[in-house]
This record gives C-alpha cells, structure tokens and sequence, in this order.
C-alpha cells in the first residue's frame, strides 16, 4: 500500500473532524479584515501572515481542491497550486506558533466564524500528519507516558508536596473519601509556582472547604488540546474525570489554569458526548464565592505597593465570564490602587503565551514580540503590580518581564488573596 504524503493525512483529519463544516465556515467570509486587527500576533509585528483568516487559508484551498468543482477547475486552469507537503509545513508554524486560541478574532468577525475553532481544526489535521513542533510533541508525550509534561511523576509531584508543606505550613488532603471538591493543579504550578499550591490550601482551609488532591488526577494540564488531538485531550481529562468519579465529588475545581479549564469546563463533555457528574468551576470562582459569603476575610487595603493591575485569562475570563470576582477582590486589597487596562474585561488582549506557544521554543520571537501590547496596556494604566488568575499567563508575563527588563511585580489572584487572609480568632 502507497505511503500517504502528509497533505494527504492532513485533508482526511479535516474531513473525518469536520465534514462540511469547515466549508460553510470559510464561504461566509467577506475578507473585511476586521480580525486581524483582533489578532495581537499581527498587530504587533504587521505580519499579514498572522491574519486569523489566512491562519485557516490552507485548510480551505486544500478543502476546495479536494471536494469542489471549482477547486478543480481553479487547479486545472493554473489559477491555484495544489497544497503541497512544504505548504503544510510552513502553515504548522503559523498555526502553532503564532495562534493561542484566544478567540478574539472569532468574537469580532460580523460572520460569525469561528476562526479559533477552525485554527484548532487545522492543527488536528497537521498533528495527524505528523507536524506538531518537536518540543510541543515531546512534552505531550511525558504527559501521556509519565503524567505531567513537565517531569511531574509520582514521585517527584509526593516530593514537592511533601516540600510544600513542610515550608509553607499546609495539608494537602490525598484522596480523601467524602470529600466535595476536588482540586486540580496544572503543571506549571506544581513545578514552578509552588507558593500557589500553598496559597490555594490555604484558602480552601480557611473558608471551610471540604477538599482533597488525587494521585490519580492531579494535573489539569492539557497538551492534546494544545497539540489539536481530540482523542489525546480527552485520555488527559479522563485522569481528572475517572478520579472525580471515584471520590463521588460534587466539584471539580481548577487552580490557575486556563487552558485546562477550557478543557475539562466547556470541552470535555462534548467530546465524550455526556454530561459530567459533576461541576466544573475556576478558582476565581470559589474565591468570589468564599468572599461575598463571609466565609473568607480579607485585611482591606493590604496591598500598598503602587498600583494593581488585572489581566483578562482568554479561557477563564473571555471564555469563562469570571470578570467581576477578581476585580471585586482587589478592590478590597487595593482600593483604588487598582487601575483597569484598557482595553479590558472580553476584549482583553491575550499575552501571548497561551495554546501551547509559551512551550515552543522556535516561537520565542513572535511570542515576546505580541507581549509588547501588553506593555504599553500596562504602562499607560499606571501599574506596576499585574495580577492573573493563569499560571500560563503568569510565566509569559515573567518571561518577558525578565526579556524586556521590566520592573514589574506579576502574580497570581490566589497568592494575593493568601496573603490578605484575616484569621478569626
Ligand atoms: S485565536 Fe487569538 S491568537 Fe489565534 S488567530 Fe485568533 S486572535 Fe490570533
Ligand atoms: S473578520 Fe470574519 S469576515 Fe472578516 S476577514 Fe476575518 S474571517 Fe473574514
């Protein structure tokens, strides 16, 4: 049997992923531009290449080539090349390296397509042809075989806990039977945030949840939707998912994670075609919930060091809609010492680092360079404290904090929030 050329395995992921669906998505376009001007890839660098539309330009002309008459007749009269395998290539950087699926340009196109979605489809089809980027397939891969993309295996995940809680003073409960919540961290946490596992302890101790951790599934982390693998995505969730079934839990939480939220809260029951038995909810959620209920205090106006700053996560916040608990929250710590960018709340800008891009290290450039909106949004607001609610989010600011030589404080909602608890005495 004849080997398939990678456009070949390409266009039948399309098509088994997404029948006709991709087409009438792609007709509707007017080509008004509007979202590339939504795209902080192309209005940082100007690069018409990072126009949203042209992201998913392959995945169309290879559709139409294959399925229409009049692809046909545009290749037979010499109008358009057939893709070839080099095309793919140089559209799989394009798509992995200069898209975190922020969906920003979906929400602006007056077509309403769904570009992020598609984006999302044309990685499948260049995953399934073998042309993920070399370090975004091999930390997929350790998560698959060890459970953690980055080195967290049973071992090491029982030495950090053991660590954290000597240093920090915490408990962490392990798959405590009769417990409502479990909670779920995400890679970067665990490996490089260590005083956010101990911040979120403490705040589940401190407003009376009754919570546990599970060996099982303890990373929320999820590299099969970065790499655009359904079946991947969902064997990843199935860890968390098997595990809250297990403990009979009423409540998933996710820790400072957006992607992951994205694929266990809005993702997860789709692909497997059934509801969860459980709710899915952010921590920035139980946070907002802990604090209007009084089941947390928290010392008003504890921070004191210049001006606060929030940026908008694109899977917990524009995605998500959990706008107002982080603003609500530091306007307690901060008063009005926190200052909003602009533009803010679903028409954030994203930072950059999102969709798996912050792990590819070919795309170190184009990530910095789409930051530097970033900078000038937080720059003309004032601040130089930016809290986040994503860890992924938190390690692009620092990166680039640290490239650009920024004097910045970048941290996390829930550190902020550990930090401010008033015991009750
Ligand atoms: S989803 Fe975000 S990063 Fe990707 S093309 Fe759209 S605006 Fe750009
Ligand atoms: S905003 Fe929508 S209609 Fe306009 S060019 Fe982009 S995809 Fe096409």
């Amino acid at each position: 049997m004849a080997t398939m050329s990678v456009t070949e395995q390409a266009l039948n992921t399309y098509v088994r992923e997404t029948g006709g669906w991709i087409a009438s998505q792609l007709e509707a376009c007017t080509r008004c531009g509007m979202c590339a001007e939504a795209c902080h890839f192309y209005v940082a660098t100007g690069n018409p290449e990072y126009t949203p539309i042209w992201k998913v330009e392959l995945v169309r002309r290879a559709y139409e080539q294959r399925f229409t008459l009049i692809g046909k007749i545009k290749q037979a009269l010499g109008f358009e090349k057939p893709v070839t395998d080099e095309d793919l290539r140089h559209w799989a950087e394009l798509d992995y390296y200069a898209c975190t699926m922020c969906n920003r340009c979906s929400m602006v196109c007056p077509m309403g397509i769904q570009l992020a979605d598609l984006i999302h489809e044309a990685r499948a089809g260049l995953f399934e042809a073998g042309l993920i980027p070399s370090d975004l397939k091999a930390a997929l891969d350790k998560q698959i075989e060890e459970g953690s993309p980055l080195g967290a295996d049973d071992e090491t995940f029982d030495d950090r806990l053991e660590w954290i809680e000597d240093d920090w003073d915490v408990e962490f409960p392990m798959d405590k039977e009769g417990a409502d919540v479990l909670l779920v961290f995400s890679s970067i946490e665990i490996m490089k945030f260590p005083d956010n596992l101990a911040a979120i302890a403490k705040i589940l101790d401190a407003g009376g949840v009754n919570w546990t951790l599970s060996k099982e599934g303890r990373e929320v982390t999820n590299f099969g939707l970065y790499a655009g693998s359904d079946e991947l995505e969902m064997l990843i969730a199935d860890r968390v998912i098997r595990a809250a079934k297990r403990l009979g839990v009423k409540r998933v939480v996710v820790s400072e994670c957006g992607h992951a939220y994205d694929a266990l809260r809005f993702r997860a029951a789709n692909l497997r075609g059934e509801k969860l038995p459980f709710e899915v909810v952010h921590i920035t959620q139980v946070i907002g919930e802990l604090v209007e209920s009084g089941r947390i205090k928290l010392k008003a106006g504890a921070f004191e060091n210049g001006k606060v700053t929030f940026h908008d996560a694109c899977k917990i916040q524009r995605r998500g809609g959990d706008f107002e608990q982080p603003r609500e929250v530091l306007k307690i710590l901060a008063g009005d010492r926190f200052v909003e960018m602009t533009p803010n709340r679903e028409e954030a800008w994203c930072c950059g680092g999102g969709g798996g891009v912050i792990a590819i290290q070919d795309a170190d450039e184009v990530r910095r360079a789409a930051f530097t909106i970033k900078i000038d949004q937080i720059n003309a607001a004032g601040a130089t404290t930016v809290a986040m609610t994503c860890s992924n989010c938190r390690l692009q600011f620092l990166d680039c904090v640290d490239h650009f030589n920024l004097n910045w404080n970048v941290t996390g909602l829930a550190q902020m929030v550990a930090d401010a608890l008033v015991e009750e005495g």
